[in-house]
């Protein structure tokens, strides 16, 4: 399941380290939120990744995750479903659920750079962000004593991933949500010279 947001975008300011004013995340969407779903088989998911940093949650999500104290997701924008488009026949879907946009929070956690395997192009060029030209990964951790416990978040170094807790993780087993991959981070990959690895969210370990 995909989505897409739909005119009017309104883009706000792109996050930047507070040390070297680089842009570390692409430019944030601004309500309102309306959107078309890409459906490719019968169900609506839980959880679905939109344009730039943006997530689409459902409501039952939200409320899950609210009620429960879990931490790491701003915004909560009620999401206009303009459209649904089917790529399976098959009836049409009869309720939309009601979806939230969502961003997740850029974090103090930092990737551990010497118990990762990371490729870089390009050196990284500041020691706050750690940003550099990351164009693999095979396996990753977090630096220990820099995760500050959010449960979904995006840490320094990897800010083009979603990082979810252990907790998250069971939050997700226990309510059943759906659309959303969870792999543990030292197992996660991403290489372009290996394009079979899956989309995933590697979770983080507690
Ligand atoms: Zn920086």
């Amino acid at each position: 399941m995909d989505c897409h947001v739909l005119a009017p975008v309104n883009l706000g300011e792109a996050p930047r380290c507070p040390s070297c004013g680089n842009a570390i995340g692409m430019l944030p969407q601004l309500p309102p939120y309306r959107v078309e779903l890409v459906l490719y088989g019968r169900d609506f998911g839980d959880f679905v990744t939109c344009s730039g940093y943006d997530l689409l949650v459902s409501e039952r999500f939200a409320e899950a995750f609210r009620a429960e104290g879990l931490t790491g997701l701003e915004g909560f924008h009620p999401a206009e479903v303009v459209k649904v488009r089917k790529k399976r026949r098959g009836p049409k879907p009869s309720v939309v659920p009601r979806y939230l946009a969502v961003t997740a929070c850029f974090a103090h956690a930092a990737v551990d750079l010497e118990h990762s395997r990371l490729r870089y192009s390009d050196p990284i060029t500041c020691s706050e962000c750690l940003i550099g030209g990351l164009d693999a990964i095979h396996g990753f951790t977090l630096q220990p004593g820099t995760w500050r416990g959010e449960d979904i978040f995006r840490a320094r170094g990897l800010p083009g991933r979603l990082i979810v807790s252990e907790r998250f993780a069971r939050f997700v087993a226990h309510h059943g949500f759906t659309n959303i991959q969870l792999v543990p981070t030292e197992d996660f990959v991403k290489d372009p010279d290996a394009p079979r690895s899956p989309p995933s969210t590697p979770v983080a370990k507690a």
